[in-house]
């Protein structure tokens, strides 16, 4: 494969800080890097939030979900869209997911539903746990109407913003909104670690006891002590060191990637049949990937066309997620909704977004796109 989805894009300061790591003698799950990044990432967030560097965005997930006493019998509501991370670890817990769907305006999860059902399941006494707005592909949930909704309800709002580092809802930084929020530094996300992920929130407390759950559980005591059931879900001091190097360059790597999609926007705008994931007035996106909806009707091809004449040039693309309740695993889940969802994954596509990608590779990339629809044949 010569042009990819998302890959590593190093900045150039990181691997004097693993340097670093390893001469402070730190090779360890523990160390100064992990502070640092964490201090980074609350600067960068602000509103006085704070960070527990994790392993995964999924351990983030699943702790926030931990320090929510979230269990059986508990339902925890979220997009329909979105990666097995960001649902898998409602199942950890015995909880029952109820997915839902997301809105024209935005792609992201439906505020409008969301605020329906807290209503309808508030007269019914079944209030969900928890609410989990999902960001999609570097765009932001409406975190700050789904939050409000929440509080009024006494129901927790965790946000999953693995996605949207760099974005901007209302004002707010992705990340920094609800009661908690999970960030991912996986391999392909807009910035990485390699592996690893972060609880934010601006409840000290929270942050403090996923630290604490974090590295296994240990109570105060010279001898290894447990009061709780603990996970190893700390990030490594030397993968820390890469997020402190990768902090530095998030918002040239942000910019990067809203330039790449308006170049695909400005190339596809004059071709029918082909659509662009929406940014709605209140959002700043950061565009981590470019996500197409291609009409087969109006452009003369379908996705599953365009995808394989990319993958034939050695071109990497992607059907947009399928929505978790259309997943084999969690069949008979509930969903609330009319089926955007469905329709996105029917037809959706994710483009090239490589902060590293070329223009010429671009250029690979629209041509090849164009050349399987009318206007190209
Ligand atoms: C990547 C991702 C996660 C999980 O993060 P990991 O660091 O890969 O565990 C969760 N939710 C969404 C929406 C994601 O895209």
């Amino acid at each position: 494969m010569r042009i990819w989805l998302s890959r590593p894009h190093m900045g150039g300061d990181e691997m004097e800080l693993v340097e670093e790591a390893f001469a402070s003698g730190y090779v360890a799950p523990a160390g100064p890097m992990l502070a640092r990044f964490e201090a980074a990432v609350a600067d960068y967030l602000g509103g006085g939030v704070h960070c527990a560097a994790l392993a995964s965005g999924t351990a983030a997930l699943h702790l926030a979900f931990r320090i929510k006493g979230i269990g059986p019998g508990d339902e925890v509501w979220t997009s329909s869209m979105t990666f097995a991370g960001g649902a898998f670890p409602i199942a950890y817990e015995g909880a029952a997911p109820v997915f839902f769907d997301l809105s024209p305006e935005s792609w992201t999860m439906d505020p409008a539903l969301v605020a329906e059902a807290l209503e309808a399941a508030a007269k019914a006494g079944r209030l969900p746990k928890a609410v989990v707005p999902t960001d999609l592909y570097g765009q932001p949930a409406d975190s700050v109407a789904i939050a409000a909704e929440c509080a009024k309800y006494g129901v927790a709002c965790i946000v999953d913003a693995a996605e949207s580092l760099g974005a901007a809802c209302r004002g707010a930084k992705a990340g920094s909104i609800g009661d908690a929020a999970v960030l991912s530094f996986n391999g392909n996300k807009i910035i990485t670690t390699s592996g690893g992920g972060m609880l934010v929130s601006r409840d000290a407390q929270l942050v403090e006891k996923a630290r604490f759950l974090a590295t296994q559980a240990r109570d105060p005591a010279p001898h290894y002590q447990h009061s709780e059931i603990g996970f190893n879900y700390r990030l490594s001091n030397v993968l820390a060191a890469i997020g402190v190097g990768q902090m530095r360059v998030l918002d040239a790597r942000v910019a990067r990637r809203r330039e790449i999609f308006a170049r695909y926007e400005a190339d596809f705008r004059d071709i029918a049949g082909l659509s662009l994931m929406p940014e709605p007035d209140w959002a700043r996106a950061t565009r981590w990937l470019t996500a197409i909806r291609i009409d087969p009707a109006a452009f003369g091809a379908d996705r599953e066309a365009v995808r394989k004449a990319l993958l034939a040039r050695e071109i990497e693309s992607r059907p947009l997620w399928k929505p978790m309740n259309l997943q084999p695993i969690f069949a008979g889940a509930r969903h609330v909704g009319r089926g955007l969802d469905a329709a996105l994954f029917a037809d959706g596509l994710c483009l090239p977004s490589g902060s590293d990608m070329t223009d010429a590779e671009q250029d690979e990339v629209i041509a090849t796109v164009i050349a399987c629809g009318r206007a190209g044949g």
